[in-house]
């Protein structure tokens, strides 16, 4: 293989802010909104035409649905954005019992208005491909247009980007993948079906669910060769009046590299192959779905994990399973594990227990009280002096990456780091200089739950 230079290039320094956020999904929403209501001059950039991440881009409408059965409530951002969305958006026509399920195109609509309602200077469309590094500190962020790339100027950056391209960028080590490997989790392309018969559907003990079970029993009599997926179970969401299905999360691939553009390929193109034949067979087997049309493919396939930067501390499986607390806790998450297959096996009962070997999957709802804190360090790369990592790159371990990459979590965890951001620009210290006092009280003052039994 050959190697060609890159020319040097120049860019205009366009923007300066004071918290510059990298990736407008749930971290990045919550991390440019808890900085800019601390009074932070702030700008989001996002590489898509539009806001909310996997929500968005891969149909996650559900959030929650892991800790309907303990009674955890959700706080914070994450629940004032759930709120005023209810307010607006009502149940999102959903005809099925809970839990609740946003619409991801209302969504859409809704957290452009949330966002810039905070203060926050959206930018879509730039890619951040680069930084530069001016004494152990990003000064820059360069963004790809169209035209020539530009410049934003930063106080502190955040990185919300799930991939963890900005640290990556400026230097920071990272971990990617389970640990004899590296091999990520595998990724799923959500599906929409249009022309359901509803009536019928809801005539079904459990309407949707239902489908999903009777699947499950075709997987394992072998009936299902047709479709390319060994995963049992098809977690499907709302159900409108007006007959659409609007997601079906079955079209996996596995053994890939979220990260390399040879593998994405591939991916796409094989989870639209399964796609069809997923439809296919649901149309031709279950009631209700006769006369049904494939009406949307998610814009994006979703990925569930890939680089996760080394901070200060490093979350662990025996963190959460010793329900443990830390001096510098900034968000409380019930236990809970949503560990994909990587390579496709099944294998296990999906259920794990410290001291037992990790199955190559496991889905572990909340059905009791146990919770853990994520500590303040989780967040903070051990290089780079104006750099804070949000959402579900942080550090940690890959089994505990499994449970906060939820999203309510990854919202929290950006919430913390946009508040220990702003604190940081109006102290004129380093991330790892905040006032951990300081930023738990503050974040305590807002509604975030930071210490567990509260
Ligand atoms: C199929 C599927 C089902 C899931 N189901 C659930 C579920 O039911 N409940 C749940 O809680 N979680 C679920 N998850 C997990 C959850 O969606 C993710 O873990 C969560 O969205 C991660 O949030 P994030 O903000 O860290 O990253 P993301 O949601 O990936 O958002 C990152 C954002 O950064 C942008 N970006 C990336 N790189 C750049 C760059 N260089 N420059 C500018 N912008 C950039 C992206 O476009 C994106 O908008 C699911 C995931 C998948 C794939």
């Amino acid at each position: 293989m050959s190697i060609v230079t890159i020319p040097a290039q120049t860019a205009e320094v366009v923007y300066k802010a004071d918290v510059v956020v990298v990736g407008g999904g749930p971290a990045g929403i919550g991390a440019s909104v808890a900085a800019a209501r601390q009074g932070a001059n702030v700008m989001l950039l996002e590489k898509r035409g539009f806001l909310g991440g996997n929500i968005t881009s891969a149909y996650v409408e559900t959030c929650n649905h892991f800790f309907i059965y303990n009674g955890f409530e959700s706080y914070g951002i994450y629940k004032d954005i759930e709120d005023k969305y209810k307010e607006k958006f009502g149940d999102s026509h959903n005809l099925r019992k809970p839990p609740f399920r946003f619409s991801s195109e209302y969504f859409k609509i809704f957290i452009d208005e949330y966002v810039t309602n905070a203060g926050v200077k959206i930018l879509l469309h730039s890619t951040v491909r680069d930084v530069i590094i001016e004494d152990d500190k990003i000064k820059y962020v360069i963004v790809q247009t169209k035209e020539q790339p530009v410049a934003v100027e930063c106080g502190m950056v955040i990185d919300a980007t799930g991939d963890g391209d900005i640290a990556y960028r400026a230097g920071v080590p990272f971990e990617m993948g389970r640990p004899q490997d590296g091999l990520c989790m595998g990724g799923t392309t959500n599906f929409r079906v249009a022309g359901v018969n509803t009536e019928r559907i809801l005539q079904y003990e459990n309407d949707l669910s239902t489908v999903g079970e009777m699947y499950r029993q075709a997987v394992r009599r072998g009936e299902t060769k047709e479709v390319e997926n060994p995963r049992e179970y098809p977690p499907m969401g709302r159900l409108t009046p007006g007959g659409q299905v609007t997601y079906i999360n079955y079209a996996d691939v596995h053994n890939i590299n979220p990260l390399k553009i040879e593998d994405l390929t591939k991916a796409e193109i094989k989870a639209r192959r399964i796609t069809l034949q997923m439809y296919n067979y649901l149309k031709n087997h279950y009631e209700g779905f006769e006369n049904s049309e494939l009406s949307a493919i998610a814009p994006e396939m979703g990925f569930r994990d890939s680089r996760r930067i080394q901070g200060l501390y490093k979350l662990t499986k025996e963190d959460i399973e010793a329900d443990k607390s830390f001096e510098d806790g900034i968000a409380v998450f019930p236990r809970f594990y949503d560990y994909f297959s990587q390579d496709g096996k099944q294998d296990g009962d999906g259920t794990w227990e410290l001291g037992r070997p990790i199955p190559p999957w496991i889905f572990q709802p909340s059905y009791d009280k146990r919770c853990y804190e994520i500590p303040y360090r989780c967040l903070v790369p051990g290089k780079t002096e104006n750099l804070l990592v949000s959402g579900r790159c942080i550090s940690a371990d890959n089994l505990a990456e499994s449970s906060i990459r939820a999203i309510f979590a990854c919202m929290q965890t950006g919430e913390a780091a946009g508040t220990a951001a702003a604190i940081a620009i109006k102290e004129g210290v380093t991330p790892k200089g905040v006032n951990i006092a300081k930023l738990r009280e503050t974040l305590k003052s807002n509604g975030v739950v930071i210490e567990k039994n509260l």
